[in-house]
């Protein structure tokens, strides 16, 4: 297993220089990986079965997809989001799906408890989420809200306020 400082370096090298905005949002971050590696991280409000676990990452020939349980607040769903976004740089074991926009949720879900997440995998990606939301945090309370004008974002990051973020 990873230590926490080990995951917290893996955090720095994936996030970093993806000039994210402030307040964190999840769907920038994924969309903003996702271009930057040149494969996308699709993110999809989907009513999964009570039950069943919140969040599903299924990988498609193209893209990645995050399903995420559409009868949540929008704290929670962040934090789903995170959570699999934390699976994803971890490099953990993720379920193939041919086209999986037209999975059903009983198939996705099904899909899911196939992968068997072991509880090292569930911790690893529990502390990535906390890690990434703890420094949003820390960044939001420092920075507030990024500036929409580009050179006022220059002087926010020249001012150090979004360190990590931009
Ligand atoms: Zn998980």
């Amino acid at each position: 297993m990873r230590t926490a400082k080990a995951l917290r370096r893996l955090c720095e090298k994936e996030v970093r220089s993806l000039d994210l905005d402030l307040p964190f949002d999840a769907v920038q971050l994924c969309e903003k990986y996702g271009a930057r590696r040149g494969r996308d991280i699709l993110v999809i409000s989907q009513p999964l079965p009570v039950g069943m676990p919140n969040g599903l990452w299924l990988v498609g020939d193209d893209a990645d997809y995050f399903f995420y349980q559409a009868n949540t607040s929008r704290l929670h769903r962040e934090q789903i989001i995170i959570h699999e976004f934390g699976h994803l740089i971890a490099g953990h074991q993720h379920v193939a799906a041919e086209n999986p926009v037209e999975v059903p949720p009983e198939e996705a879900a099904a899909a899911l408890h196939r992968t068997c997440y072991d509880d090292e995998h569930e911790w690893e990606a529990e502390m990535i989420a906390s890690i990434i939301l703890g420094w949003a945090a820390k960044a939001g309370a420092v920075a507030g809200r990024t500036a929409k004008h580009d050179s006022l974002r220059g002087i926010q990051r020249a001012l150090g306020g979004h360190s990590r973020w931009l």
